[in-house]
């Protein structure tokens, strides 16, 4: 087979990392990417930076793989349709969020859903005690940002499932709408080392 257009367990590349923001090496092997919704694919061929791990490539060979799972998706969850809510939050946090979205060269800065769904999934991956964490977090969090006017609207598309999980964390945190805590994830979002992650993850996979 010509290994030219194959990747292979092991092989090291140059890529670059936007996470490190330069070029490093890279060793491919198969792995979990999740797409953009967060469905993990297993066995995908992909490259992971040798000094922080992250994820800054995907093999071609793995895009057929990628596809397939989407399509799988899709008809699993017909009733999943996408809902669009709009959320309205300070400007000063829709700059941040855009700034955000921009460092990690999202194709649109303003797709302020993935900030979200980044969090959601870092949560998803956290243990019950960081999980228990996290909740206080954004049920205590004080920040100038939140005393703003919310004069921004944002418009989120999400699947019903997520906007149920949205709710449940709402009540979970004792907060008074999915829009103050959509707010409040957006603030806790400059702060969370592997949300940002995630984002990165997201950005990378999703366009
Ligand atoms: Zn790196």
């Amino acid at each position: 087979m010509a290994s030219r257009h194959l990747f292979y367990p092991g092989r090291r590349v140059k890529a670059i990392c936007t996470k490190c923001k330069e070029i490093v090496t890279a060793t491919y092997g198969y792995g979990t990417v999740p797409l953009q919704d967060g469905t993990p694919v297993e066995g995908v061929m992909r490259a992971i930076c040798d000094r922080c791990g992250s994820l800054v490539a995907t093999a071609p060979q793995s895009t057929p793989l990628v596809r397939a799972a989407i399509e799988t998706r899709n008809e699993k969850r017909p009733h999943e349709r996408k809902e669009r809510t709009t959320v309205r939050i300070p400007r000063v946090l829709a700059d941040f969020a855009r700034w955000e979205l921009f460092e990690l060269k999202a194709p649109d800065p303003e797709r302020f859903d993935l900030l979200v769904k980044a969090f959601i999934m870092s949560l998803a991956r956290a243990t019950e005690k960081r999980r228990g964490h996290a909740i206080e977090k954004l049920r205590n969090l004080k920040d100038p940002v939140l005393e703003q006017p919310c004069d921004y609207l944002v418009a989120l598309n999400f699947s019903e499932q997520l906007w149920k999980y949205l709710k449940q964390l709402q009540l979970e945190a004792r907060l008074p709408s999915t829009s103050e805590l959509v707010r409040r994830i957006l603030v806790l979002m400059e702060r969370d080392q592997r949300a940002e992650d995630e984002l990165r993850n997201l950005v990378l996979i999703g366009h």
